[in-house]
């Protein structure tokens, strides 16, 4: 059956789409941490930070359908929905952040980021890490190395490594980013914007320690660039100890993207700033998003941050992660093949390694992945050579959820050797 419809979508949707694990899943319901298959086989969901408050939140299914019934459609009239919800992130951010602009997908968040940064630096060069997603917009595609050949960095994009304390000390990374902004400068490009994803998802998991952003913000800032946070993975409680990944790092960007958790499923983004970069935006050029900000997507966003303090998911984050992580260390000390494990909250990644030359395998990690799929648990992998299993779970996984991830990782481990 799943065949069947690999077959189907590859003749409809064309062949531009990847879809997850070897023998991929049709997946038709999920609840809490699980997801169901046309089966009703159950998966523990160890990946997903979309509906991060768990599968159908009831609190966030019933905002969507009463806002859904009441009034769905474009953002051109006067909306009490998206003024409060303005207001209630703007109360989660720095001071200095007083403007919020909404969009539907985290790839236009940063594709905004990126217009007010060149309209508010007159510069155009922007610095990413090496291994950076920031989205799929031609704009930010072309400042997003993780894509691959088939699509080129721009000629004003400088890329830096990701801050892997193992291999470079904090320092390295401020120090690299003042080096790419001064070839910028010598290439006659004026640097408009640093931006990084403040976990390093798609770089491998990099989080630590937690104030090597702060040089690296002031090094941009001293070419006369911008400092943007990209916040689509680690924000809205992910890293637990606070509602931003920025905020771990003591540092305040000079713009913040967010999407992916904040709808908890239905698609809503935004792009919060200091309201000086936006500023006789208006007067030169204008923004407009069709549903950017609509009164479903507004009505969702509200009951996510009202979850999220209700349900303190935040200090479950906390303590569940550093638990799994302490967990899984010990794991990797009787399994060879795992490395380094890193994270914060519950954004965890582990290195997979050949066992006696610890160089990076990707092949194992793809295999330990497919593994726990068959095993009914979902991981992805992530990473420059897709060795760094990436572990993501919900934000209301509970000691128990963890404790049969652990076991099942354990037998995957076992079985492939
Ligand atoms: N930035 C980061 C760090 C991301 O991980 C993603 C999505 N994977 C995006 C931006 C783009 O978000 P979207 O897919 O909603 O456009």
């Amino acid at each position: 059956r799943e065949r069947l419809l690999v077959g189907r979508r590859q003749a409809v949707l064309g062949p531009a789409y990847r879809l997850f694990y070897e023998r991929p899943l049709h997946i038709v319901r999920g609840e809490g941490v699980w997801l169901y298959d046309a089966e009703g086989t159950a998966y523990l969901d160890a990946y997903n930070n979309v509906a991060s408050l768990g599968h159908c939140h009831p609190r966030v299914v019933e905002a969507v359908a009463r806002q859904a019934a009441e009034l769905a459609t474009h953002t051109r009239y006067l909306h009490d929905g998206v003024l409060e919800l303005a207001e209630r992130l703007l109360a989660t951010l720095p001071e200095a952040i007083g403007h919020v602009m909404f969009t539907c997908t985290g790839s236009e968040a940063n594709d905004l980021a990126l217009r007010l940064a060149f309209a508010a630096t007159g510069g155009t060069g922007v610095i990413v890490t090496e291994n950076a997603y920031h989205g799929v917009t031609l704009a930010v595609a072309a400042l997003s190395p993780s894509l691959g050949p088939g699509v080129p960095l721009g000629a004003h994009v400088r890329t830096v490594p990701a801050p892997d304390a193992a291999r470079q000390a904090d320092a390295g990374f401020a120090a690299a980013v003042a080096a790419a902004a001064a070839d910028l400068q010598r290439h006659g490009i004026r640097p408009a914007a640093l931006i990084v994803d403040t976990v390093f998802s798609s770089d491998g998991v990099f989080t630590d320690p937690p104030d090597f952003l702060a040089p690296a913000a002031e090094a941009i800032r001293a070419a006369g660039g911008l400092f943007i946070a990209d916040e689509v993975q680690p924000g809205f409680g992910r890293t637990g100890e606070a509602m931003w990944g920025f905020l771990r790092h003591g540092v305040v960007p000079d713009m913040i993207s967010m999407g992916k958790p904040m709808g908890n499923g239905y698609p809503v983004a935004a792009l919060a700033l200091r309201p000086e970069l936006v500023e006789g935006f208006g007067a030169r050029a204008r923004y407009f998003n069709t549903f950017g900000g609509n009164a479903v997507a507004a009505a969702a966003a509200l009951a996510v941050l009202e979850v999220i303090e209700a349900e303190r998911v935040q200090a479950n984050a906390l303590t569940v992660g550093a638990r799994l992580r302490e967990d899984l260390r010990a794991l990797a000390a009787r399994f060879p093949r795992l490395g380094a494990v890193r994270g914060a909250g519950l954004f965890i990644g582990i290195d997979v390694e050949h066992p006696d030359s610890r160089a990076p395998d990707p092949v194992a990690a793809g295999r330990i992945v497919n593994g726990l799929r068959e095993a009914r648990v979902l991981i992805s992998a992530t990473g420059p050579l897709g060795h760094v299993l990436k572990i993501r779970p919900p934000l209301v996984f509970s000691e128990a959820h963890a404790a049969l991830f652990l076991e099942r990782i354990e037998s995957v481990l076992v079985a492939t050797g």
